[in-house]
């Protein structure tokens, strides 16, 4: 397949750093029903990946949601959805398993079904098809999906995926016609946490989600799969804790992930040292619900940045709440590279905080602001819900105030304007928590607030990010959705809506004409308000918070009363955990061990005396990897030098950058067999040991066949380079074009409202049986253009241009000899 004829060629291609090519005898597709770049973030994805290959009989392989363009070139062809490592159809698989993270992308689930060619209902598959399962946090409210999937896995997924494994090869699965389906899925639902919606009676069976006790013991990636474009959380990212005790009422992940069971420092440090070796990634990210909890964080992070000293990986983290936040964890972070700061109020007033227990003043708020400030920051993101239970416009005005108030204050403290960029999203009531009783704002009001902030933001300045009401309304549906959902999800994928949770997408016509079909109305539907006392739908999922601890922070949410951090003595939520208190000592012993061991592994990072050097390269970049786009390669040439552990110089300054420069940029689609990038060394580094360390951490497709030292303050590539060698293959038919193209003395067209001679810019143009041999010539009228040149060369639309065979075979200084080179 010639991939240049999609938007992101790159992520199509496999054979990502770490990804592994297995043939097992149970064969796994793990669906991620988003684009790449939101899959390839997900943690929960790469830790299955890698519990699935790491079983000696099992394999896994990825698939994601295809985008618009390659679905219709499917669906043209007839041809099926395939994973990433095989290239193999869905429907060769004998188990799917599908991330539920979102209800905005079920019409992806059942997209990415049709175009495997399995029959999208349970019923209608038979034995030959694969068993469908899905989990993430959606499964805890698994009926809009019922019809859809076989079996859904509720809670932590690390153990039971073993135990689906074992089950299925224990002879009740195996393909190829020996699998009895139906006996596959009885067995399947005496599996703790599984819901098999054929076997089991909601009315009579519980489901009790599962959890894994000990996150130390819970498998972990230390060699994370490494994306060749850039992904939405683009950095290692190491999950430090899970569940949280702070009890937002909203906060669904925070019922559902308790108890709070923290990774320890050590096993952080170890899995972090090993995962940016392995990946070459320049961040890390600290994950957890509440990042600014975890037991020794400064420590954590002070033991990381003094690892390595010279490896130039910055820390990040994700939003912390108020009061997370104090200048040491901030200087701390600042010593390598300032990353973003993101911090969620969620509400503008105390009396509304104290509604969805978010337990801090205005004067903590204002504290932080001040270390953020003080610490050099001068752009910071805040989050703010809207439509929350009993808000008035009161609520609203504060927080607009406290957007303003960063404002000043960042304005104030630094002496200059500062970036405010304030993310706002609805309210929408999620089941297993204080408020799955409660109605959504309707769409109205909803829009009402959204108009009256972002008119209070224009005039300040402030940055407004928000979301469509519409899609909050869909997710309000399907959150709280019951079987007639169901039948509204697979109206609107038969009229054509996928991806919902993108604008560009998004047809909310066609979720009107689904919703009027199957007589569902939408607004009554998210907004609809239960009766406390009511059996719900999602009763018979158990998740080990009892409904009569969600009815006690219900009523306590409407007289605004705060229920504490559990970790200061428990409330009893159902869970009957042992509360994880006082670790401080125990942890920061664990750091001081790690580093230890650490400190010795990582010996060779430790920064020498800095005496720099400068390396020319050539390199080809070839097969799947001439997908790459000049920034892929970029990322991926540095990545793999840091992989390889060579002693890379940086800039200096707030942002500091590799000192790398490359030859000019070579498009999507094109291979390149004699490139060039120059780097800077910090030491001195042979020219043949850095090719042997190089080539050793190069992905295939791209290879470096020679490096020569100079001078570190010569000509930059781009100055010296002006003169282009190709070879492209092309139809017997072309000739005459060509030929007409070269007799011209010139041949001009309108570039950025200049006209330019483009004839003057070919120098040669031979034709060799099926190959058409160019060598192209900047000039003072202006740089080669390679598709322009031949879209009039060979008198073709660009497009087709675009998917021609084509190979740059040289670059050539400015002295006019052939062979000459830099
Ligand atoms: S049982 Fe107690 S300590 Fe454990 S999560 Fe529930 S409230 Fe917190």
């Amino acid at each position: 397949m010639n991939y240049t004829i999609f938007r992101k060629p790159s992520t199509y291609i496999g054979n990502e750093i770490n990804s592994i090519r297995k043939n097992g005898d149970i064969n796994v597709a793990l669906c991620f029903p988003d684009t790449y770049e939101i899959g390839m973030s997900h943690l929960g994805l790469k830790i299955l990946y890698s519990i699935i290959n790491s079983i000696p009989y099992a394999s896994a392989e990825r698939v994601y949601a295809p985008l618009v363009d390659l679905e219709s070139y499917l669906r043209k062809n007839n041809l099926p959805l395939t994973s990433l490592e095989h290239k193999r159809p869905l429907q060769d698989f004998d188990i799917l398993g599908f991330t539920l993270q979102y209800e905005l992308s079920y019409t992806n689930v059942l997209n990415m079904l049709d175009l495997g060619k399995i029959p999208i209902k349970s019923d209608e598959r038979g034995d030959t098809h694969p068993l469908i399962i899905a989990g993430g946090p959606c499964s805890v409210n698994p009926l809009p999906l019922v019809p859809f999937i076989d079996a859904f896995v509720v809670g932590d997924g690390e153990e039971v995926i073993k135990e689906i494994i074992d089950l299925y090869s224990e002879g009740a699965g195996q393909r190829t016609g020996r699998k009895n389906r139906k006996k596959l899925l009885t067995a399947l639902a005496m599996i703790e946490g599984v819901y098999v919606p054929s076997v089991h009676n909601t009315k009579k069976h519980k489901i009790t989600r599962r959890f894994v006790e000990d996150l130390d013991k819970a498998f972990f990636p230390d060699a994370p799969l490494l994306p060749y474009t850039s992904i939405v959380h683009d950095r290692v990212a190491i999950e430090i804790s899970r569940g949280c005790t702070r009890g937002c009422r909203f906060c669904q992940a925070g019922m559902i992930y308790r108890p709070l069971r923290e990774r320890s420092p050590e096993t952080v440090l170890t899995i972090a040292q090993k995962s940016i070796l392995n990946t070459g990634y320049e961040e890390i990210s600290f994950t957890s619900l509440s990042t600014g909890d975890y037991g020794s964080l400064l420590q954590l992070i002070q033991s990381f940045n003094r690892l390595c000293p010279g490896s130039h990986t910055s820390v990040s983290l994700p939003s912390l709440r108020v009061g997370a936040i104090n200048s040491d964890v901030l200087k701390e972070i600042k010593s390598v590279r300032k990353t973003g700061f993101t911090i969620a109020p969620e509400a503008g007033t105390k009396r509304l905080r104290g509604v969805i227990n978010k337990d801090f003043t205005d004067e903590e708020y204002d504290k932080t602001l001040h270390t953020l400030f003080t610490e050099g920051w001068s752009s910071i993101k805040l989050y703010f819900m809207i439509g929350l239970p009993t808000e008035t416009m009161a609520d609203i005005d504060g927080l607009i105030n406290m957007a303003v108030r960063a404002l000043k204050k960042g304005r104030e403290i630094t002496g200059k304007p500062v970036n405010i960029n304030v993310g706002i999203s609805a309210f929408v009531p999620k089941v297993h928590t204080p408020f799955q009783w409660v109605g959504q704002n309707s769409h109205e009001e909803l829009r009402k607030k959204q108009d009256y902030i972002k008119r209070a933001f224009r005039k300040r300045r402030i940055n407004f990010k928000g979301q469509h009401v519409e899609n909050s309304l869909l997710e309000a549906v399907f959150a709280r959705g019951d079987k007639d959902s169901a039948l509204l999800l697979e109206e609107a994928w038969r009229l054509g809506c996928r991806f919902d949770g993108w604008s560009e997408h998004f047809n909310f016509t066609n979720w009107e004409k689904a919703a009027e079909k199957t007589g569902i109305n939408l607004y009554e539907y998210a907004s609809r308000r239960i009766a406390l006392d009511a059996e719900l739908p999602w009763d018979f999922i158990d998740t080990g918070i009892t409904k009569k601890f969600l009815e006690s922070e219900h009523g306590k949410a409407l007289q605004a009363e705060i229920t504490p951090d559990c970790r200061k003595g428990c409330y009893g939520c159902g869970l009957e955990c042992k509360a994880v208190t006082g670790q401080g000592s125990a942890v920061s012993k664990d750091i001081s061990s790690a580093e230890s061991y650490l400190l010795h592994a990582s010996s060779s990072c430790v920064t020498r005396t800095p005496s720099p050097s400068k390396l020319r390269v050539t390199f080809s970049k070839t097969g799947m990897l001439k997908y790459l786009s000049h920034q892929e390669l970029m990322n991926s040439i540095v990545r793999s030098m840091r992989r390889a552990g060579i002693p890379l110089s940086y800039s200096t300054g707030f942002h500091p950058h590799p000192r790398i420069s490359f030859g000019p940029a070579l498009a999507s689609g094109i291979e390149g067999l004699n490139e060039y990038f120059d780097v800077e060394t910090s030491v001195f580094v042979h020219p043949s040991a850095f090719l042997k360390k190089l080539n050793s951490a190069l992905p295939k497709g791209l290879k470096a066949h020679d490096a020569n030292l100079i001078p570190l303050y010569g000509k930059s590539l781009n100055a010296h380079i002006s003169r282009y060698e190709y070879e492209i293959i092309i139809d017997k038919s072309a000739d005459k074009d060509i030929h007409s193209f070269m007799r011209r003395q010139n041949w001009l067209i309108s570039r950025d409202k200049k006209t330019v001679d483009i004839r003057s810019m070919v120098e040669e143009a031979e034709i060799h049986g099926d190959r058409l041999h160019l060598i192209l010539n900047d000039t003072e009228n202006g740089n080669v253009r390679l598709y322009e040149i031949l879209k009039e060369m060979l008198q073709k639309p660009v497009e087709e241009v675009r998917s021609l065979p084509i190979k740059r075979v040289g670059l050539y200084g400015y002295n006019k000899v052939k062979q000459v080179c830099l």
